[in-house]
């Protein structure tokens, strides 16, 4: 008898060349087809006498063929096959075209199950395309596939169609051995959900929509149940190592505090206090610190590592683009003029430490890696690239990540490896993420958010733009940068086609043509500005394929100024503070998650001027219109992510892969309810049985699980 992981190979029936298809699937062994979910049935539950059927309706028949014959039709030169079927009320014709081989399948006197259709030609009936099943004989007919019930329906590969997986499930389900049970029995009989085995019948095969549900809900149970639990054992992990406890000195922290030149409004200091808190216990810290752009998480993680250096600890802060490192640098030399422990900068172009009291100097990189082995230097600012290097550090205590939802572990192994002790890590995003999914997918940090944005700021003007009304958004845009202002254009978003759109095109899609699509979509963008619109004035573009240092031009000429006008993808440079830049203008709106928007927006409004949103959009659907409407009136990005979540899922927050996360638990972050029950159970587990000795089936799913989810 197969079992879960008996190859399918080794299973009767399944020929080399379905073997193959099935493996494009990542589908290897029977339990990898058994976890291979349909995603909707076909209702042919009904079954009728053929007497009684009803023009219209959607109905099984079970009966007996009583003639076939198959011809060409000259009108539509189509091929034709054609069967009269009979039971006990009477018989009925049904047409199959251009499927010659049937009439070799549906032989006189087979006995046969019929799903489709009931259509009315010259007042008789008959089934236009009936799904058709061959029974071999009356027993068969309780033990139909294709018809007479629900019928599942796969996600499909070339030439592997629902039926053919029908076809193939039915006999392992039938002949496999008992399947064992790896959820807690009590998480089940709590939540009213199925044990595995009924599990696995009724969400192939259902006798009622009602078992399909029920199935459903068991796997995204499973599935959120197991998330929660890798998450909640990370956590534990990382609660049980050591790392060098950073105290902080009140009244220098008083002090410090009162030289800014601003106060720290209130979720900034309690943010800060969550972190030195957390850097005070001997356990590493893995915060995740949100807030909405321009919210100013920087001063909080600096203060941070101040403190840190106050007891002569080094930090690190890593930023994803070399301007928004210089940024970061420059930004504590205004705050801190006075900072005399070693301040440096190293990207790809240079390396800068400050001494403190305007004294800087360039410096070999092979140098100051010496000097940060040292310890001289207790403060290090740098590209994400940076720990891709062999930088030995004397004694890291702190890093910081800046605009990442969180700092993976893949990432967290690599510092490791160089550095004997685990530091404190503080990652800070401007992409709130909704709760539900905080709670199962980042169940592992510990979550800080700015709710507030500094006072003085003043709303931005946001306004959506119908094309009617764009000649005078244009007017009124060259009229503001000749008040001196700058412009952001965001170009129209490319949606990255399905999975099975990419493998109709061949499979380097993803990389090749979106790239150039998007790009070419910034050319037009750029030449439509720069020629037509504004020739007038000084605009620049900016794109994904562009080199790294192309990309730094741009930017630190956006920023002196030297450019008006930048138009950019929206994949582009996140989190720069360009204070005179006072207008974002977003083409194609309605293609962008709402959260997103918000963000675009956060890049204006950080200087003393009245900044100005404009939402571009051809779409006059007025769901269209409403969701944009909701960004023009929020007041903070985390309500509209929760809403993003609600209409688009939670691919926005997770990227297009999905990061490893089983579908069912993607859709199931939907469902607070499911989430809250699931860590309940989660937890009760871990209370019980931490190692999960008494679990190994569940530890070894487990352990399978945080090998495919790869979160960064
Ligand atoms: P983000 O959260 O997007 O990273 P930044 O840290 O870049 O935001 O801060 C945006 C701007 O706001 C910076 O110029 C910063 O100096 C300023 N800022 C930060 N906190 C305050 C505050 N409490 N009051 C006034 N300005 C502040
Ligand atoms: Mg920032």
């Amino acid at each position: 008898m197969a079992t879960l992981t008996t190859p399918l190979s080794e299973i009767y029936g399944i020929g080399p060349k379905f073997l193959d298809r099935l493996e494009k699937l990542g589908i290897k062994t029977a339990g990898d087809l058994l976890r291979h979910f349909p995603f909707r049935y076909d209702d042919f539950s009904q079954i009728c006498k053929i007497a009684e059927l009803k023009a219209g309706q959607q109905a099984t028949i079970q009966g007996t063929i009583t003639d076939v014959s198959s011809r060409r039709s000259w009108q539509r030169r189509m091929f034709l096959v054609e069967a009269f079927i009979s039971d006990e009320t009477g018989d009925i014709r049904a047409i199959w075209f251009n499927q010659p081989y049937l009439k070799n399948v549906l032989r006189e006197g087979k006995l046969v199950s019929l799903a489709g259709k009931v259509v009315v030609s010259k007042n008789k009936f008959y089934l236009s395309n009936p799904v058709y099943e061959v029974l071999n004989n009356e027993d068969e007919i309780s033990q139909t596939k294709h018809t007479g019930r629900l019928v599942p329906i796969y996600p499909e590969t070339k030439g592997l169609t629902s039926k053919g997986i029908r076809y193939l499930v039915q006999p392992i389900i039938r002949d496999l051995e008992k399947i064992p049970e790896i959820l807690p029995i009590s998480a089940l009989q709590k939540n009213n959900l199925p044990e595995i085995n009924s599990a696995i019948r009724w969400i192939h095969f259902p006798e009622s929509p009602k078992e399909a549900q029920a199935a459903k809900k068991r796997f995204a149970f499973e599935d959120l149940f197991c998330l929660q639990l890798s998450n909640i054992r990370q956590r534990l992990k990382l609660n049980a190592e050591k790392a060098v406890p950073v105290p902080t000195d009140m009244e220098w922290l008083k002090e410090t505090l009162r030289g800014l030149p601003f106060e720290l409004t209130i979720s900034q200091k309690q943010s800060l206090w969550d972190i030195l808190q957390d850097l005070q216990k001997p356990h590493p810290m893995n915060r995740l610190l949100q807030g909405d752009v321009g919210s100013g998480k920087t001063i909080v993680a600096a203060l941070a590592a101040l403190t840190a250096a106050k007891e002569n600890k080094q930090s690190v802060f890593m930023a994803p683009t070399e301007i928004l490192a210089n940024q970061h640098y420059q930004t504590f030399i205004k705050f801190f003029p006075g900072f005399k422990k070693g301040l440096a900068i190293v990207t790809a172009s240079e390396a800068k430490v400050f001494y403190g009291d305007g004294l800087e100097a360039k410096i070999k990189k092979s140098e100051l890696l010496k000097e940060i082995a040292s310890g001289k230097i207790k403060l290090i600012i740098g590209t994400h690239a940076l720990i891709q290097k062999n930088i030995v550090f004397n004694d890291l205590v702190f890093v910081v990540i800046d605009e990442q939802h969180r700092f993976g572990v893949k990432q967290r192994a690599k510092l490791l490896k160089i550095n004997k002790l685990v530091p404190h890590f503080l990652s800070m995003s401007a992409t709130p993420i909704p709760r539900t999914l905080t709670l199962t997918i980042f169940g592992d940090l510990n979550l800080s958010t700015i709710t507030e944005l500094p006072k003085n700021r003043k709303a931005i003007i946001t306004k959506i733009v119908a094309p009617a009304n764009r000649d005078k958004a244009y007017a009124f845009i060259r009229d503001q940068v000749q008040k001196g202002r700058q412009v952001f254009v965001i170009c129209p978003r490319i949606e990255i086609p399905s999975l099975e759109d990419q493998e109709k095109a061949g499979l380097s899609w993803r990389n090749q043509a979106f790239q150039n699509l998007e790009i070419k979509a910034v050319k037009e963008e750029y030449e439509k500005l720069n020629i037509k619109i504004f020739p007038d004035l000084e605009v620049a573009m900016l794109h994904g394929k562009m080199k790294a240092e192309e990309k730094e031009l741009i930017m630190k000429q956006f920023k002196n100024g030297e450019i008006d006008v930048l138009v950019s993808t929206s994949v582009v440079e996140v989190g720069v503070d360009v204070p005179n830049a006072a207008i974002m203008m977003i083409e194609g709106a309605e293609r962008f998650g709402l959260a997103q928007l918000y963000q675009f927006r956060g890049r204006v409004g950080r200087g003393g001027h009245q900044s100005f949103c404009f939402l571009f959009t051809d779409s006059s659907a007025q769901s269209t219109n409403q969701r944009l409407q909701s960004v023009v009136e929020a007041k903070n990005g985390l309500e509209l992510a929760e809403k993003d979540l609600e209409i688009r899922g939670p691919g926005e927050f997770l990227g297009q892969n999905q990061a490893g996360i089983p579908d069912l638990a993607m859709k199931a972050v939907q469902n607070p309810d499911l989430v809250k029950t699931s860590r309940q159970a989660a937890l009760e587990i871990i209370e019980k049985d931490p190692e999960l000795n008494a679990h190994p089936l569940l530890k070894e799913k487990l352990e399978k699980f945080s090998k495919d989810i790869h979160l960064e």
